[in-house]
């Protein structure tokens, strides 16, 4: 295995992104042994301790085959209308195939708001996070039967790589008819060579993947590589490899051809750093001193530990977290809107149902959503609480 790679089970959270093509074939509809071969290997990972989490598309390609449709580009109603019914059998699949190997799948459709916009965020996350908590496969693909060309990812490869950092894993992988990165399209050019380690998305791998305008990138390495900046600049590495075989996750570790994107070596420092450069933080929390230890030492911020709420704030937004002197130190995004923060300052997590009327989360604010700000904090700015599971 080539330098700075290793095994997939040394990954803690592993999103897979599959290719339609690699689970549906156009005449014969679902390769169910090609899907009952990742199924085991996903399988295996888990097994071995990692947590894998599936990007599927083949919702579209799949409606369509059930529906014999012409080929030929789809209008927007007939892809969605495609997408309804393809999704169903998708996931129906997805779930009979994993069941055969005792696992659980649940199934998640994302729609863009649901990854840009920060409320939205924490919810999706925090449903994805109990998913595996429970030790169920997350299934994901886009809702398409609700996207318009306006909202929409349109590829799941950067999908994948929103969900990657969204939920903090270690690795995504790629899995389609490509099997990594070349210097130059090879079927274009005979001393195009093959990059099985990419340290960093510089401008030069960028041209590799073809300018956006580009005929050969689209719905090609052009979506890849984006992926690839999302996903290693939060601390995710990436590997783009070919599912045309069976058993594709195992063919990895096999040392099949594969290109292998690093991840970000100062990830959190930028994250910490776009929570704490918030410029008007929406409102403030004081805390006690025992919470203001917590804080400090790694921990999320319990409503047992806040003793006032000022400001108007909604769930997602920044906020300042003051300790007993008033002054500041640590920033993070709110775990609920300011009139609920209200309600349960000072209560202890198991009463909050009984406040609010709904069972709302155990943190005013997540240990992955803070930043300590104090001048006692400098010397913890590089923690790896944002590598920990999602779960507090
Ligand atoms: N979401 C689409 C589907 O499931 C696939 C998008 C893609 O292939 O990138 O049909």
């Amino acid at each position: 295995m080539t330098a700075g790679r290793k095994p997939l089970a040394g990954y803690r959270r592993i999103v897979v992104k599959i290719g339609s093509a690699l689970l549906v074939d156009r005449a014969s509809g679902l390769k169910s042994d090609w899907l009952s071969s990742i199924c085991s290997d996903v399988t295996r990972l888990k097994a071995q301790g990692a947590e894998v989490l599936i990007v599927s598309s083949g919702a579209i390609a799949l409606g369509r085959t059930v529906l014999k449709l012409p080929s030929g580009a789809l209008k927007l109603e007939e892809s969605q209308a495609a997408a309804a019914v393809g999704q169903i059998a998708l996931a129906r699949a997805w779930s009979e195939s994993l069941s055969r190997n005792q696992l659980v799948a649940g199934q998640i459709l994302l729609t863009l708001g649901d990854t840009e916009e920060r409320r939205r965020y924490l919810n999706a996350r925090a449903t994805i996070s109990q998913l595996l908590k429970i030790g169920a496969i997350p299934i994901i693909n886009e809702n398409d039967t609700v996207a318009t060309s306006e909202i929409r990812y349109g590829d799941n490869d950067r999908l994948a790589a929103r969900v990657a950092t969204m939920t903090g894993a270690d690795l995504l992988v790629l899995l389609s008819d490509i099997d990594g990165l070349y210097t130059a399209p090879p079927h274009l050019d005979p001393n195009a060579a093959f990059l099985d380690v990419i340290p960093a998305i510089t401008p030069e791998i960028e041209a590799m993947a073809g300018g956006a305008a580009s005929e050969l990138s689209r719905g090609g390495m052009r979506t890849k590589i984006d992926a690839g900046k999302i996903a290693t600049s939060a601390g995710c590495a990436m590997i783009i490899a070919s599912g045309k075989t069976e058993h594709p996750l195992a063919a990895i570790d096999e040392d099949t051809r594969s290109s292998w994107f690093a991840p970000s070596s100062s990830p959190v420092t930028a994250r910490k750093t776009w929570i704490a450069g918030q410029l008007q933080p929406a409102g403030e929390l004081r805390v006690d001193a025992g919470a203001e230890r917590a804080l400090a030492s790694g921990k999320s911020l319990l409503p047992a530990g806040v003793v006032s709420v000022t400001g108007h704030f909604h769930r997602g937004d920044t906020i300042a977290i003051l300790g007993g002197s008033g002054r500041e130190v640590a920033r993070g995004l709110a775990g609920y809107d300011s009139e609920e923060a209200t309600r349960i300052a000072g209560r202890k997590s198991a009463e909050i149902e009984a406040i609010l009327g709904y069972a709302g989360r155990a943190a005013m604010v997540h240990r992955d959503d803070l930043v300590m700000t104090g001048a006692s904090a400098r010397s913890e700015q590089n923690d790896v609480s944002e590598q920990e599971p999602l779960h507090a």
